[in-house]
């Protein structure tokens, strides 16, 4: 590393990452290039000789002609797809000072401050969530930074699988039973293959529009019963707060109370929506927390913090740390031999880990509760105000109730042909998104095919908005006129 080639070279590149957010309302949002686009533009295999970084930097030919056509602009002002992933001046800084300083935390004595700052750090956030005391790290809890949601569901239910297996013995792995609605994101199945839970013993229990898609705890209590009748073992429940289609929010402490009376794990997936509960108005979505054994959000989704970092609690850090930990020769060291130190080591499944905690620290510091709190509120408007436009138009119609700051919606079929529907939604979809003005996402719910505005990006105001229902509404009605011809 010469230090001086990285202050000029980085001092360009960050121009021209400012040049990039200033024009990335001239980038079509959805990328437009087709499959294997990349392979006809860069050469088949690395260059023998060293290219100057003058080279590759002057002008950003490559970057601007190769690159960018290929990426799909998650930080356009115009982006409503999926959830947003956030980005911020904090969040960078963070992300910048985290590369530069490149350390590779994974136990206290590879950089005390890694370890340190994460703990200190999920502790603020605990609170700013009003996180039950059991999951600070005062007492035998605790938070870890997990590179992803899925990280976070599959090591606690690791975690659950190891703690039932040491009650009724190991093998009886087969009889182990984990619960979630059919609204649970696939996350969770996908922990459940990896950690060897038999295919049928993953109870998908079904939502439907009367409890807004919402897991019915009268539903899971009976499933339980079923399985305890033929011998099997509940031992896992996944709730959502914000359901990846709909932000259905699972009543937690119904739930909460069934997965405790019968000695279940209870984690509680608040990947996107887990952000707003840090506005009084929005704490209510996690009441009930209380009886949760872990808690996921994303900061990464809604929280202006840089992908990736999820934070993840637990009551009973040992329970992870049981399950996850290895202790080879070249780890060993005095702190961690003498259990004074947090290894964050044991609470993941990769040795390595960066010092993501840094880019968190920056935006709690750089926004202070106040304003992430007033931009957390400022979507929710922006999507009420989306909602009320939809509303208007009745030729669409607004399908689940709006929480937080996604509308789930649809042009309703002419005729009320319903068999219609679900090809006229598509198309819409497809008309709106290749125009590269905006870019939206779609779910199925109830077997209809749903459009999804998700306002979240850091950039987005009133009238991007209102440019968005615009297309929308222009191309409805492109598209309804040639169905009429
Ligand atoms: N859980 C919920 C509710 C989500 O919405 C998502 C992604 O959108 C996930 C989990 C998975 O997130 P990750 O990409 O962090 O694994």
């Amino acid at each position: 590393m010469d230090a001086e080639q990285l202050r000029e070279n980085a001092h360009k590149m960050v121009d021209f990452i400012a040049d990039y957010y200033k024009s990335i309302e001239n980038f079509p949002v959805l990328s437009q290039v087709q499959p294997g686009y990349l392979h006809n533009l860069i050469p088949d295999s690395a260059p023998h000789h060293p290219e100057s970084l003058q080279n590759v930097l002057d002008g950003y030919i490559d970057i601007q002609e190769k690159i960018l056509p290929g990426v799909t602009h998650w930080q356009s002002p115009n982006y409503f797809a999926y959830y947003p992933s956030n980005s911020s001046v904090a969040g960078f800084l963070g992300e910048m000072l985290s590369a530069g300083l490149n350390i590779v935390g994974f136990s206290w004595i590879t950089s005390p401050a890694a370890t340190e700052l994460e703990m200190i750090v999920l502790d603020w956030l605990a609170k700013l969530l009003k996180l039950p005391e059991d999951f600070l790290s005062s007492g035998q809890g605790g938070g870890v930074i997990q590179g992803t949601a899925s990280e976070a569901v599959l090591v606690v239910l690791l975690a659950a699988r190891d703690k039932a297996l040491k009650r009724v013995g190991k093998n009886s792995l087969e009889k182990l039973v984990v619960y979630a609605s059919d609204q649970t994101h696939s996350a969770l199945q996908k922990a459940c293959q990896i950690g060897g839970i038999h295919p049928q013993n993953f109870r998908v229990l079904k939502t439907d529009s009367s409890t807004n898609y919402s897991l019915s705890p009268d539903s899971l209590a009976e499933a339980i019963s079923r399985d305890l009748t033929i011998g099997l073992i509940p031992f896992f429940l996944c709730a959502t707060v914000g359901t990846t289609s709909s932000t259905a929010v699972d009543p937690l402490l119904a739930l909460g109370n069934i997965a405790k009376s019968n000695g279940m794990w209870f984690h509680v997936d608040a990947a996107y929506a887990g952000s707003a509960c840090i506005c009084p108005e929005y704490r209510q979505y996690i009441d009930g927390v209380e009886e949760a054994d872990s808690f996921n959000m994303n900061a990464h989704k809604w929280f202006l913090t840089n992908f990736d970092c999820s934070a993840l609690w637990v009551k009973d850090r040992n329970t992870l740390i049981q399950s996850l930990s290895t202790n080879p020769e070249f780890l060993k060291n005095k702190a961690s031999q003498a259990n004074m130190v947090v290894d964050y080591k044991d609470w993941q499944i990769p040795l390595g880990r960066r010092f993501r905690s840094l880019k968190l620290w920056m935006v709690l510091r750089l926004y202070g509760l106040e304003n992430l709190q007033g931009y957390i509120r400022n979507h929710i408007q922006l999507a009420k105000h989306f909602e009320g436009l939809v509303a208007q138009d009745l030729r669409f119609e607004v399908v689940t109730p709006r929480i937080f700051s996604l509308v789930c919606f649809r042009l309703l079929p002419p005729h009320n042909d319903e068999d219609h529907g679900n090809k006229l939604n598509h198309k819409l979809l497809d008309d709106i998104n290749s125009t590269g003005k905006i870019f939206i996402s779609h779910t199925v719910l109830s077997g209809k095919y749903i459009l999804r505005f998700a306002v979240g990006a850091p950039l987005t105001e009133w009238r991007h908005v209102n440019a968005a229902w615009e297309v929308m509404q222009d191309k409805a009605s492109a598209l309804l006129a040639r169905l009429s011809i």
